[in-house]
């Protein structure tokens, strides 16, 4: 948690009040010795779960998910934002409002990955407003298959998606919290 504080203050960029752009190590270019303890992380306190995939949204949450995956010693399933010709049989969709690109999209997962025996750990990279993790919900809940928990890299507190999301009773890992980005200043809660 110090090391991706560390690497928030030294080459995060505040793009505006609500968005932060962290392109070095996460969203564009990726450390995987970084990416791979962010995973182990994750993998500890969701340790003794049961849990039997992991699943995200292309692009920028494949890279955490994999790692937590690849400790987790469970196959990751990323959701699709179109469905491709090549996906055949049963689907599974949710609508998520993109925040940074600000645009609707249809996520997809086929029918094949995921179903009623499955135990569900969400990954993403950025948790803001909730709506990809709604996104993914809804997916889970037409597989009926059973969530564990949301674990994301970077909680926006101040745009409420946590709060919501716990408010269901839904247990929500952070690994840094950050209370605001006014100012062009990080601020980190924990
Ligand atoms: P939410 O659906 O919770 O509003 O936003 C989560 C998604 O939006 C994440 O998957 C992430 O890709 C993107 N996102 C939200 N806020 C930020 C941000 O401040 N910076 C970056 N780079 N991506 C963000």
């Amino acid at each position: 948690v110090e090391l991706l504080k560390e690497k928030i203050r030294q080459e995060g960029r505040v793009i505006s009040d609500d968005i932060l752009k962290v392109d070095s190590f996460l969203n564009h270019q990726i450390d995987p010795i970084l990416m791979l303890k962010v995973g182990e992380e994750f993998a500890c306190r969701f340790a003794g779960s049961g849990i039997t995939k992991v699943l995200t949204v292309e692009a920028s949450g494949i890279a955490v998910a994999l790692m937590t995956g690849l400790c987790l010693k469970v196959p990751v399933v990323f959701a699709k934002k179109k469905q491709p010709s090549t996906m055949e049989g049963d689907t599974y969709c949710g609508r998520v409002r993109s925040f940074t690109k600000e645009e609707v999209i249809d996520i997809v997962v086929a029918g094949s990955y995921l179903g009623p025996e499955d135990r569900v750990l969400i990954i993403d990279d950025f948790l803001a407003s909730g709506e990809a993790a709604r996104g993914l919900l809804k997916i889970i809940d037409q597989a009926g298959a059973t969530l564990v928990g949301i674990g994301t890299v970077i909680e926006k507190v101040f745009q409420s998606g946590g709060e919501t999301l716990r408010e269901q009773g839904i247990r929500v890992e952070s690994l840094v919290q950050i209370g605001s980005l006014a100012g062009g200043q990080v601020e980190f809660l924990n």
